[in-house]
């Protein structure tokens, strides 16, 4: 099967259509916060900062919701799948702060896009994660036994093989657990009403307009984002730049940068009528490289393979967009999962990079000894995080007392180190293919060799988390 139209930014931002163009930022200007980067955190955060009556600039390399943000998945997340990991590291009072927080976020986005009138297909049904072979059968069983400790059980639901095919028929399915809190939207639609009524608003929009550098004031007061034909005099900024922080000398050894790549069928009603999957759920395997797939409002399935190829450095085009072995990959995933899409067109593939925190766990903070704040490493599943991202962003940037600046994820360390370049695009190849290696095998029924799982093994033993 052919892949039709293979692109870096994909059908969501075609369905969506053009925004009117934004001038780049010329001369000097001044604002009481200057965000940099125009994706969902960038613009939640301005947005946040709008509400609360302060003079907002925004700076962004591009067109704003053009990066990962208006191209992703589309899967709207709460934390609770992450449940374990973050009961392990912050405790459990804590941790029932941040997943309370991260639900409201996914509550907060369908409330905005009702009360501001943008039609972003927003759709509470629900998310399950499923096991695709009997090396995944435990999949998410952690995350059923942290919400039931934190006092959460309904959070997290375990479900038998039949009951995630009553949900969905894929005769490759055999078990899972359901987070009912997530929703899917159409994340070019929200990026692009986002940036609407910022502007509506009286937010200063200024595109293609890449900051190179962002040093304090030399009176001490604030901050001075320079772009090659202006710059914005701030008390503060906020670095919102996604994958494009590895590029960032203070933050560098915090993330890495790996990619995502989407396929996307024609609509297929009959098809989704055939597996029953008409709910609305959105759906992930149980891999470490992991496949996500949903449908569409108008009937088609969006699936995409997180294995994509590291990115070196804050290198985040070619490859990491457009990578014709990694789309291929994916589509024979598809048909493996739904072969009822046999002889069905493919009409989209697109990719783009994702920002990897070694704790998997999303990273807010503020650098030392400067009013610059930052928000990155939501490791593939920043959609519904990067609202929570963004109201904290605000509160810090403003210095406005609100609870969301005590979670434990403000400020916290990154869990592990990333060793620079090309360390850490070698050591990536290197556990990428091993990974690919023994998930494949997995699935035809054989297990990897010992040295393949030996290296599959190694990140975790250097306290990397590469699945939740
Ligand atoms: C293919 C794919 C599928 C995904 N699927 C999902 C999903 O289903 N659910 C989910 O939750 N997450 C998903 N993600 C991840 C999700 O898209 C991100 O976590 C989220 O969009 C993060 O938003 P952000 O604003 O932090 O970063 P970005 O969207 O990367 O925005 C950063 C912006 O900063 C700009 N920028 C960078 N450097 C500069 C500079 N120096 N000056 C000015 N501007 C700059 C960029 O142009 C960009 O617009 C996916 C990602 C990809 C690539």
């Amino acid at each position: 099967m052919r892949i039709e139209k293979h692109t870096a930014h994909g059908w969501w931002l075609e369905e969506a259509g053009e925004p009117a163009p934004r001038a780049a930022l010329e001369g000097d200007r001044s604002a009481d916060v200057v965000v940099v980067g125009g994706g969902f955190t960038g613009l939640w955060t301005a947005w946040h900062l709008v509400e609360a009556g302060a003079r907002v600039a925004l700076v962004e390399g591009g067109v704003c919701g053009h990066g990962p943000s208006g191209r992703n998945g589309g899967f709207c997340e709460s934390l609770w799948l992450s449940g374990a990991a973050i009961r392990e590291r912050f405790g459990d009072g804590a941790a029932r702060a941040l997943l309370d927080a991260s639900s409201e976020s996914v509550v907060d986005i369908g409330a905005w896009c009702r009360a501001n009138d943008v039609d972003a297909w927003f759709d509470q049904s629900g998310y399950m994660c499923v096991s695709t072979a009997p090396g995944f059968d435990d999949v998410g069983a952690g995350a059923v036994d942290a919400a039931a400790a934190l006092g959460a059980p309904e959070r997290v639901v375990p479900l038998g093989a039949e009951e995630v095919r009553a949900h969905c028929a894929s005769p490759v399915f055999r078990g899972g657990v359901m987070v009912p809190d997530f929703a899917t939207l159409h994340p070019a639609r929200l990026a692009l009403g986002l940036r609407r009524r910022l502007i509506e608003r009286g937010v200063e929009v200024f595109e293609h307009s890449r900051v190179t550098s962002l040093p304090p004031r030399r009176d001490g007061d604030g901050v001075r984002a320079t772009t090659a034909s202006g710059s914005v005099r701030a008390a503060a900024a906020v670095l919102a730049i996604g994958p494009g922080t590895r590029s960032v000398r203070r933050l560098r050894s915090r993330l890495t940068v790996t990619s995502s790549h989407i396929v996307l069928t024609e609509p297929v009603p009959d098809v989704l009528t055939g597996l029953g999957w008409t709910g609305g759920e959105c759906i992930t395997d149980g891999r470490t490289l992991v496949h996500y797939f949903r449908t569409t409002r108008d009937g088609r399935i969006v699936f995409g393979w997180g294995g994509g190829r590291p990115a070196f450095g804050g290198h985040v085009n070619g490859r990491a967009e457009v990578d014709g072995q990694a789309a291929a990959e994916a589509l024979r995933s598809l048909l493996r999962l739904f072969p009822a899409l046999e002889g069905r067109r493919i009409t989209h593939a697109w990719g783009g990079p994702v920002d990897v925190s070694p704790s998997h766990i999303p990273q807010i903070g503020s650098l030392d000894g400067s009013p610059v704040h930052y928000a990155f490493g939501y490791t593939g599943n920043g959609v519904g995080p990067s609202q929570l991202a963004g109201r904290t962003l605000a509160a810090l940037a403003a210095g406005r007392d609100d609870p969301v600046t005590e979670l434990p994820i403000v400020g916290a360390d990154a869990g592990a180190w990333v060793p620079p370049e090309p360390i850490a695009w070698l050591g990536g190849q290197v556990v990428r293919s091993a990974l690919v290696r023994c998930e494949r095998a997995e699935e035809d029924g054989r297990r990897a060799g010992p040295v393949t799982r030996a290296i599959c093994a190694a990140p975790r033993a250097l306290g990397i988390h590469l699945a939740r």
